[in-house]
């Protein structure tokens, strides 16, 4: 069998790849082996009615004008601010920590100033700042970072926050005033009828064809294509012949509860100290959707399973290298997305990386 562009994976790498290919005029073939496309932002409607991600709570949020508008020509937007409260010594503080974490955990009542200067007393100031830790202890001190930060970490990525690099802890910031949204960005919003259903739309054109429960590695050696991008792992690729990559998994425990119209304040609540899973998310706040009951999921994280975090520490971003160097010499395949660029990053931030890869496919393609 043989085909122009073979795109294995139909996330947002593959089909925002796949668009802007069939565009340009390319037959493409997407397959996926999951039997749906989207990849892990894939959303559907659960036997109760209500609109879930099955794997896991996905905002999106962005700085960059470009992506936002590159993904409006496929779905029209629904305004949420994301919001996440952590369960702390029985009480439920924001988290970014802010203004009220710090005066409703200490029994203070600090202005901004108050705060600032508090926190300039309570920090351990680290330089260089190489580890998540340096980061945490940098900026609030090792009381918050005992209760925020290291029994959640350990949870979620079965290692200290000294283990990973800086820019895992560096998402979360540190603020003075009472802004209590999970993100600052110049854009958040949810896709107004959902992922999936952009997905759909962006996937829907007379050049694309997708094909789905298809795993490139049961295929690879009767399929001929000009060019492959690849989206999977980046070590299966290559037959994991410098050892695997560690990936972190999740176990999602999703419920639904009948004539319970909310089950929480907010989106999240993180549990950084109690119970084996890290967080719960109610999908209704992202969704906006109104049902009498609601249905809501808990993340227990694990080594083994789907991959669905790289793990961002130093001896893995060695590994990784040797891995991008093989994949340097291979002309014929493009390797962009989470798990291929084994990068901790977000939906956008996959947008912005195949945008730019793909002035590297076109040159390829034309000689
Ligand atoms: P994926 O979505 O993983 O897609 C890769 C696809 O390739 C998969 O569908 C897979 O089945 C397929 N594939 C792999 N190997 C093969 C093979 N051998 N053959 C065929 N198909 C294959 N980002 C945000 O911006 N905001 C959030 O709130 C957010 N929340 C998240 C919460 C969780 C729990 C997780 C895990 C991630 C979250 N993200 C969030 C990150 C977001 O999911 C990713 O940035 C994005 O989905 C990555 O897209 P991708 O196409 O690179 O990878
Ligand atoms: N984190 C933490 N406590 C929290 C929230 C986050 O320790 O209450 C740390 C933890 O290491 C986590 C990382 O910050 O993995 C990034 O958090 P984020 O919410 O961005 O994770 P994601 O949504 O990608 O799982």
């Amino acid at each position: 069998m043989k085909t122009d562009i073979l795109i294995v994976g139909a996330g947002f790498a593959g089909a925002v790849c796949a668009r802007e290919l069939a565009e340009a005029g390319r037959k493409v073939l997407v397959i996926d082996k999951r039997s749906h496309i989207g990849g892990n932002a894939y959303d559907r409607i659960d036997e109760h009615g209500v609109l879930i991600h099955p794997y896991g709570p996905h905002i999106f949020h962005t700085n960059s004008r470009r992506i936002f508008e590159w993904l409006s020509r496929f779905t029209d937007w629904r305004f949420y601010e994301h919001r996440v409260l952590a369960q702390v010594e029985g009480q439920l503080l924001p988290i970014p920590i802010n203004r009220t974490t710090i005066n409703r955990l200490y029994g203070l009542d600090l202005d901004e100033a108050g705060v600032a200067a508090w926190l300039e007393k309570v920090r351990e100031p680290r330089d260089p700042i190489r580890t998540s830790e340096d980061v945490v202890l940098n900026s609030v001190g090792h009381d918050l970072c005992d209760k925020f930060f290291r029994g959640y970490t350990r949870k979620q990525w079965g290692l200290d926050l000294s283990e990973l690099s800086a820019g895992v802890a560096a998402r979360i910031p540190t603020r003075t005033n009472d802004d209590d949204r999970y993100f600052t960005d110049t854009y958040q919003f949810m896709p107004a009828d959902g992922y999936t259903a952009m997905f759909r739309r962006m996937l829907d054109h007379p050049n694309i064809i997708v094909e789905l429960n298809t795993d490139y590695f049961n295929i690879r050696d009767r399929l001929r294509a000009n060019h492959t991008v690849y989206t999977g792992p980046i070590d299966a690729f290559f037959d994991y012949c410098y050892g695997r990559l560690p990936y972190r998994s999740l176990h999602f425990e999703h419920l639904h509860l009948p004539n319970t119209e909310w089950f929480q304040k907010v989106g999240t609540v993180n549990y950084p100290n109690d119970y084996d899973y890290t967080r719960i998310t109610e999908f209704k706040h992202l969704t906006g959707q109104k049902h009498p009951g609601t249905s809501i999921v808990r993340e227990y994280p694990k080594a083994e399973g789907d991959p669905y975090y790289p793990i961002p520490r130093q001896e893995n971003e060695t590994l990784y290298k040797r891995y991008e160097a093989i994949a340097k010499t291979r002309k014929d395949v493009t390797f962009v997305g989470r798990l291929a660029q084994y990068r901790y990053y977000n939906m956008d931030q996959v947008v912005g990386a195949v945008l730019s890869k793909l002035i590297k496919v076109r040159d390829e393609l034309n000689g």
